[in-house]
């Protein structure tokens, strides 16, 4: 399972890889986990979504950005993204990596990137969500989200259960919307839980911490232990449905997706589109090997 997961980790961040899967068009079976290629094909998702009470968050799939050509263009896709939500009417938010609007090239070009974009979201109230990337990244994203957040509370970002500094994180970020995850990337042993037990407890510890308190919290998982002990926890503390919800990526565990949804909980799927679909499909695969069952279905049905 080790072997497996670094290999697809691995496989996420070969670069040639990488830039040849934009132009494959979608392959492998990645159709089966991200939305298509264009704002038109990701937009009908939403609406399907929609139509069944659940909200969108849209990633306007895009990393390993070196260039500030590359970073300005997806920018710019972003704030195209951001005015066919408002011209759809979809209920949907955005997902942004900062890698994919500059932060490995300069800190001060992304924070002008990502203000730019809090911008244009915050005149139609759409929400921003900072995806949370490798821990590598993570205090400058951290940073970033500081220095807008007094400006732009229409702006959030994720908490990684596996890294032993989330609990602080979450003490620092109690007034803002936070979305908690498990945590997708490799990181060492000096930083981040190694096991799955452990990794698992301390995500149920911090999202009971989290929803005790006063912000908006999106638990975003496919685990059925998780999301069974989050109602339960909710009903023996009163804690209201609009002040959670439950969040799952785009082609999996559909049929769940739309229970919990018609069960009245507060349900947002995380949608993916775009030609640099080839590492987020990777990390899907090291996430969960049986993963590849899915994306082989994909294959065969298309
Ligand atoms: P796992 O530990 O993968 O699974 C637990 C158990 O649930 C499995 O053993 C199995 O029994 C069951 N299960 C899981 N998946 C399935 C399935 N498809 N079908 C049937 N049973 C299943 N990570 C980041 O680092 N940064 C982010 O910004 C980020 N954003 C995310 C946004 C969303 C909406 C989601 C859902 C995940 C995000 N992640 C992010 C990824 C996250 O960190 C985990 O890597 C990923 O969700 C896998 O963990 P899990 O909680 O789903 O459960």
């Amino acid at each position: 399972m080790g072997v497996t997961r670094d290999f697809f980790i691995a496989l996420s961040k070969n670069q040639l890889l990488n830039s040849g899967a934009k132009k494959w068009g979608l392959k492998l079976g990645a159709g089966k986990m991200v939305a298509g290629t264009d704002i038109d094909s990701v937009m009908k998702s939403v609406k399907e979504l929609n139509s069944v009470r659940i909200s969108a968050t849209i990633d306007n799939l895009g990393e390993f950005v070196y260039s500030r050509e590359e970073a300005t263009a997806a920018k710019e896709s972003i704030l195209n993204t951001i005015e066919a939500i408002q011209k759809h009417g979809v209920n949907a938010h955005m997902s942004i990596k900062l890698t994919q609007i500059g932060l490995d090239i300069d800190y001060d070009f992304t924070l002008e990137n990502i203000r730019e974009i809090a911008e244009a979201a915050a005149k139609y109230d759409i929400f921003i969500n900072l995806d949370m990337e490798d821990y590598a990244h993570l205090q400058q994203t951290l940073d970033i989200l500081d220095a807008l957040r007094i400006e732009y509370p229409n702006v959030g970002t994720v908490i990684q259960a596996y890294l032993y500094r989330s609990e602080k994180d979450l003490e620092h970020l109690k007034d803002v919307r936070l979305r908690l995850v498990k945590g997708a990337y490799k990181e060492i042993p000096d930083v981040s839980l190694q096991s799955k037990q452990d990794i698992d407890e301390n995500f149920l510890k911090l999202i009971k911490l989290r929803l005790l308190g006063k912000a908006f919290t999106s638990v975003a998982t496919h685990d059925h232990n998780v999301i069974n002990e989050v109602k339960k926890f909710v009903e023996d503390n009163d804690i209201p449905h609009d002040r959670f919800e439950f969040q799952m990526l785009y082609g999996f565990r559909t049929e769940m997706q739309k229970d919990l949804a018609a069960e009245g909980f507060a349900f947002t799927t995380y949608v993916p589109f775009g030609q640099d679909w080839y590492a987020y499909f990777m990390r899907r695969l090291a996430e969960r090997p049986q993963n590849i069952n899915l994306a082989l279905r994909g294959m065969v049905s298309k």
